[in-house]
């Protein structure tokens, strides 16, 4: 399908690819099975992504990230999605509410975050705080020029080991008040309390903390006091952006491996693929890619083209929505091709099982995207969604 991409949107998709074949998809089995990667492989991936300039792709170049555009990041995310065990988390995209940090919290975080030598952690869940992220209780107190920080966290990607930890907490306990701070590793009162085992197996873990009376300087706020939401918005249009993204590259990666499979694997005389059963579902498999894939580009392209704020925050509900649940549907379809030998841990569609089923979930759930795209369709029609031009 022609979707009047330029030259340097090719590039990038070259770069991308290159990216996940030969500095990827090499470690896959290895991480699966060790649960950790070594160091010095570590430092290659990140070699790698600086070399084919993949780093930040999300931030600008005064801080020293790509700039690239909204389709392109969607390209860079497809590509770097078919790495099996959240290897795509090695292409470092700095969460992009940085850029609105103090001219020092971006020379102190975002510039060295860009450059890959500053991991970070977002932790706003909390146990009873998951879809309802507004229900948030962390709670931070004025006591002269510091605040005082108490409360729980869950799911917090990355924050074992992250340098940074951008913390989601209600200033006063006041949900008005949604205030984001910075947090430097080693903080006291900062504590991982424990670091559940999950299904997918990154080499990171998303722990459990304790926020015990941690002292922090009023200068680590991000934006204000009472601006921890607003700052959060254009992370969900990019983070529900990047799933769909992904999404799409996974179901790509297990239809060509199950197409594949099918034209090789012979049962009752003939190769599989020419029993009906079989060749249904890989024309399903096609439909869902292509439906999914032409949705998240023109949506990105109108993005590119200055679609406002509120409008993109709509699409990227119902693209994250379609894109993660097609993406489940494919793999799923791609295991039943392969039958047995489709569940085994060697078998990257297996390993995709796991990652495609969290992008049902994290970053809103798809029940509370149709509660975004319902709630947008009653208030302002149908149009956003389903009008051409
Ligand atoms: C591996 C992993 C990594 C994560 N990383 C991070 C991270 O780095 N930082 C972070 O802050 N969070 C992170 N999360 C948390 C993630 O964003 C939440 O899991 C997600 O938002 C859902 O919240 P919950 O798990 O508490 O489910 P719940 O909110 O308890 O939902 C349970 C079920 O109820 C449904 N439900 C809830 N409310 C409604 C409603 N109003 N209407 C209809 N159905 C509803 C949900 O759709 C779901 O099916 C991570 C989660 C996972 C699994």
């Amino acid at each position: 399908m022609d979707m009047g991409l330029t030259a340097e949107d090719h590039d990038v998709r070259e770069r991308a690819r290159e990216l996940a074949e030969n500095h990827l998809f090499p470690h896959e089995e290895e991480l699966d099975i060790n649960e950790c990667l070594p160091e010095e492989t570590e430092a290659a991936i990140r070699q790698a992504v600086r070399g084919l300039q993949l780093n930040a792709i999300n931030h600008k170049k005064e801080y020293g990230g790509q700039e690239m555009t909204i389709v392109q990041q969607c390209i860079v995310n497809e590509e770097v999605g078919k790495a099996t065990n959240a290897l795509w988390g090695r292409v470092w995209q700095p969460p992009v509410c940085l850029q609105f940090g103090s001219p020092e919290q971006i020379e102190k975080y975002l510039i060295p975050a860009c450059r890959g030598e500053l991991r970070t952690s977002f932790c706003t869940s909390e146990p009873t705080a998951g879809s309802d992220a507004g229900g948030v209780k962390t709670s931070a107190s004025l006591d002269g020029n510091h605040y005082v920080i108490n409360g729980e966290k869950c799911f917090a990607s990355n924050a074992e080991f992250a340098g940074l930890n951008l913390l989601t907490t209600v200033v006063d306990g006041d949900p008005s008040k949604p205030t984001l701070f910075l947090i430097d590793k080693g903080t006291p009162g900062f504590n991982v309390r424990r670091l559940p085992r999950f299904a997918q197996r990154s080499g990171h873990g998303h722990p459990e903390l304790d926020i015990e009376d941690m002292r922090v300087p009023a200068t680590q706020i991000l934006g204000d006091v009472g601006k921890g939401y607003e700052l959060t918005k254009d992370w969900f249009v990019e983070a529900r952006l990047a799933i769909a993204a992904r999404s799409i590259g996974m179901a790509v990666r297990a239809s060509e491996l199950a197409l594949d499979w099918a034209q090789e694997r012979e049962q009752f005389g003939q190769t599989i693929i020419h029993f009906q059963a079989v060749e249904f579902m890989l024309a399903e498999m096609a439909t869902d890619i292509m439906a999914g894939k032409s949705m998240l580009y023109r949506v990105a392209q109108e993005i590119d083209g200055g679609l406002d704020r509120k409008t993109a925050h709509a699409k990227a509900s119902a693209i994250k929505l379609f894109c993660s649940e097609a993406g489940f549907r494919v793999v799923d379809k791609a295991v039943q091709i392969f039958g047995g030998r489709g569940t085994m841990c060697e078998n990257p569609v297996e390993r995709l099982t796991r990652d495609v089923r969290l992008e049902r979930i994290w970053e809103g759930t798809s029940e509370i995207q149709k509660m975004v795209i319902g709630g947008q369709v009653r208030k302002r029609g149908l149009d956003m969604y389903t009008g051409w031009d």
